[in-house]
């Protein structure tokens, strides 16, 4: 199926429900849809997702997610100025703390050894992540993964462009010491597969490190449609703190740290750290 959009066009394909595998063909789309983006709510379980997701291949290359996120901020500013301001102000004060979160869960769960960060863009998460890693990633977009490459692989790491889940499904089985997901898994079209991708790859103790907004915040119940998670298509899923920790341990994982502090409900992401055991 394609969709039509101003100038350009998407092809996309039918999911069901990520979480749990319920078709919610039949269901009208929720109070979140943005024409022609079908987001729903599952009827068995709750999990607000996007229906009609972009095929892969349209990720790659011309609606890869640096080029569609610019669009998007623009439409942004252009419905809601003051707001997006102060999100953005807010979003500078707040990315040296970021930084250093991840670090801090790193240096906290993550032996030495490999670590992947999915998702990676130009890769320079993870070249800047401190300690004695090396430093690997995935990224679908074949214009990041090459600048992924040219600061990851002089440095003894390896970029796979692929998706998530073929590119997790290239790593040594049981030998990866931590796994990053960061701003990533809201928009992957097979969440359930990326996990259990990570859980075959990752060592016994090895950790994955997420985080992803908070659909249960309490800003995206005042903000409505105008909550800063909403992008349409880029974000598929809506995860809330019950149904990251659920999908996280279907797919074989342990929750090693996702205290209140991790998932505040006046804040807009949450931090999730598993493990393998
Ligand atoms: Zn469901």
């Amino acid at each position: 199926m394609t969709v039509a959009l101003a100038g350009s066009a998407y092809r996309t394909r039918h999911r069901a429900c990520p979480a749990c595998g319920a078709d919610n063909a039949a269901r009208p789309p929720g109070p979140y849809a943005r024409d022609p983006w079908q987001v729903k709510a599952c009827g068995g379980c709750g999990f607000v997702y996007l229906e009609n997701v972009p095929v892969y291949e349209e990720l790659a290359d011309e609606h890869a997610w640096e080029k569609s996120a610019p669009a998007e901020g623009a439409a942004r500013r252009r419905e809601s100025p003051v707001l997006q301001g102060f999100s953005k102000t807010t979003r500078f004060r707040l990315h040296w703390f970021k930084r250093t979160r991840l670090a801090d869960l790193a240096r906290r769960h993550v032996p030495p050894g490999m670590v992947v960060d999915v998702g990676c863009g130009d890769g320079w998460q993870i070249a800047n992540l401190p300690g004695d890693y090396v430093r690997c990633g995935i990224e679908i977009s074949k214009d990041m993964a090459e600048r992924a490459r040219r600061a990851l692989e002089p440095r003894g790491g390896f970029v796979a462009c692929a998706p998530a889940v073929a590119g997790l499904n290239q790593l040594p089985e049981g030998r990866v010491s931590g796994v990053v997901m960061r701003s990533f898994l809201e928009h992957e079209s097979d969440p359930a597969g990326a996990l259990a991708g990570t859980a075959r790859a990752l060592a016994v103790g090895g950790a994955l490190i997420v985080k992803v907004p908070n659909y249960g915040s309490l800003n995206r119940l005042v903000m409505g449609r105008k909550w800063c998670g909403f992008r349409w298509p880029d974000h598929v899923n809506y995860f809330t703190p019950r149904s990251l920790v659920a999908m996280v341990r279907a797919a074989g994982l342990e929750v090693a740290q996702f205290g209140l502090l991790d998932h505040l409900p006046t804040s807009d992401n949450m931090w999730l750290v598993a493990r393998k055991g």
